[in-house]
């Protein structure tokens, strides 16, 4: 029988369930709502730049390589830009929980919405997604956090678990758009995503009581839905006077151009929102030293994402291109969409491995600590920019190279986003005071969205016509990476001592690993 919802949640004892026993059941649900969401995320993105560069007598938009990749960029930063209204939504007035469900809701719509054979919904579709996601993506992080109110070792478990799930979901949906993107048509592939996101609302649905009190809507005091709502309309009301101009075609614009506009708008955003955190939400001391924590950690991450996300342009491209696909044997071509799963997967493998590494270091006082863990991050991810580098000489010279460069590079990745991305979470729910949480899960997205236009720029440099360039290109982002990994491994002693100050004589834990699968 469900529990009564004001019953905090129990463990998760008899569940059939991918998540080990010991943690609370609303885990489990949160696990396969997000693999879901992330099933359609990133199987159609794994089409998106494959769609918008096809020529249209395909089905495709017939759009230029430069352009596609400038929407790309423009369409995953909003995602996680949106993450930031979204949290804030949910800490003012909706709640986590409902956030998430409303999300869902958009998400679902804005992929049928692809899946119409029109120009004008295809960008309506992407909307929908947006806001979809600016709902979902912050709060069912804050949800994982607030399943476990005791933080702790635990906390950290149940956020390696909950990546897990995101894993598995953006394993699956690039191969499952891919195949039926690519067999029957694109258009196909989008309503195949938003058929995973409904499934994931079915099931939410269906086993949402398991989350307990978790995510309910603020109390009284702290719930300000006039305001919210307010301000939705106004921004609701430019929104509609913008779209309608780029419609009507009274404003033109070059989404290279709005890309770069949109990276400073970004910029300001963030410097706004620390500005303003920092003067004027009454923090304390010690919250604000963590504050300036969670600024750092911002910085690093953008860094890391704008290397990171070459994964759905310039390598899926490099794939398609570049990479020899053909099995003779099987007379099979592999799709390029398909090597879009392999970080995914790598970091269903490795998950587990590297919590076990991590718990072992910890068992002799060698974890790291999580800006160390940042740094090894950004250093992996230039490592595999080198093997890049490489492969590119060869592509330069000519020659289609074989898919373990795109492999070995893959692998790379994956370590450093296990190095970086779970860690992340679980710091920003450490490190934010308890009723910013969900903003601040935003302004960690946040990193995503900037590091996700800055590589749709990057990903613009890389002209199929101008092949010789992409060795120096690939050398320039591994050197930037590196030199990022090593100014934060300078910093991460002061860092580490900022964390472990104390507040009440409550310390908050710094040392977040990945524990073994417990
Ligand atoms: N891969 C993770 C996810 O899809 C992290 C993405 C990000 O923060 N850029 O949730």
């Amino acid at each position: 029988m469900a529990p009564p919802a004001d019953q905090p949640p129990g463990p998760a004892a008899g569940l059939p369930s991918p998540v080990p026993s010991g943690h609370p059941p609303g885990l489990l649900t949160l696990f396969l709502t997000e693999m879901w969401e992330r099933l359609g995320y990133y199987g159609m993105r794994a089409l998106l730049v494959l769609f918008m560069v096809d020529a249209i007598a395909h089905g495709g938009l017939g759009l230029s390589d430069v352009t596609a990749t400038a929407i790309y960029g423009l369409y995953t930063a909003a995602v996680y830009l949106a993450a930031l209204p979204g949290g804030w939504v949910a800490d003012q007035w909706l709640g986590a929980r409902r956030s998430v469900w409303c999300g869902g809701v958009a998400i679902a719509s804005g992929y049928f919405l692809l899946a119409v054979p029109r120009t004008d919904t295809f960008y309506l579709g992407l909307l929908a997604v947006v806001i979809g996601s600016g709902l979902l993506k912050p709060n069912i992080s804050a949800l994982v956090g607030q399943l476990y109110p005791e933080g702790g070792a635990r906390r950290d478990a149940g956020f390696t678990w909950f990546y897990m799930g995101i894993n598995v979901g953006a394993a699956l949906g690039p191969l499952l758009c891919s195949t039926v993107g690519q067999r029957f048509g694109w258009r196909w592939g989008f309503a195949t995503a938003g058929l995973g996101m409904l499934l994931g609302l079915l099931q939410l649905r269906w086993t949402g009581h398991r989350l307990g009190t978790a995510g309910l809507p603020p109390p009284a005091t702290e719930c300000h839905p006039r305001r919210v709502q307010r301000v939705l309309l106004v921004a609701g009301l430019v929104f509609t006077a913008l779209i309608v101009a780029l419609w009507t075609g009274w404003i033109e614009v070059d989404p290279v151009t709005v890309a770069r506009g949109t990276t400073y708008a970004i910029v300001l955003i963030a410097l706004a929102y620390f500005g303003a955190a920092f003067g004027c939400f009454g923090l304390s001391a010690v919250e604000r030293r963590r504050l300036g924590i969670i600024v750092v950690l911002f910085l690093a991450a953008a860094l890391f994402w704008a290397g990171f996300e070459q994964t759905g342009s310039t390598f899926n491209l490099f794939a398609d291109r570049y990479t020899r696909r053909q099995i003779a044997a099987l007379s099979w071509t592999i799709p390029a969409g398909y090597f879009q799963s392999l970080g995914a997967v790598f970091v269903i493998v490795l998950a587990p491995l590297m919590a076990a590494l991590w718990v072992r270091l910890a068992a002799r006082r060698l974890d790291p600590a999580a800006p160390v863990k940042f740094a090894l991050g950004l250093l992996l991810l230039a490592s595999g920019f080198a093997v890049m580098i490489r492969a590119a000489q060869w592509v330069a010279a000519g020659a289609h190279v074989g898919p373990v460069w795109l492999v070995t590079t893959y692998f790379l990745h994956s370590v450093a986003e296990l190095c970086l991305s779970p860690v992340g979470l679980s710091t920003v729910t450490q490190l934010a005071p308890r009723r910013l949480v969900s903003q601040m899960l935003g302004v960690w997205f946040l990193a995503s969205s900037l590091g996700n236009l800055l590589a749709g720029l990057i990903a613009g440099g890389f002209r199929a016509e101008a092949v010789a360039a992409f060795p120096a290109q690939y050398l320039r982002i591994t050197l930037i990476l590196a030199a990022g990994g090593l100014v934060l491994l300078a910093l991460a002693p002061t860092m580490v001592r900022r964390m472990r100050q104390r507040e009440n004589g409550v310390s908050p834990r710094t040392d977040t690993a990945l524990p073994a699968g417990d």
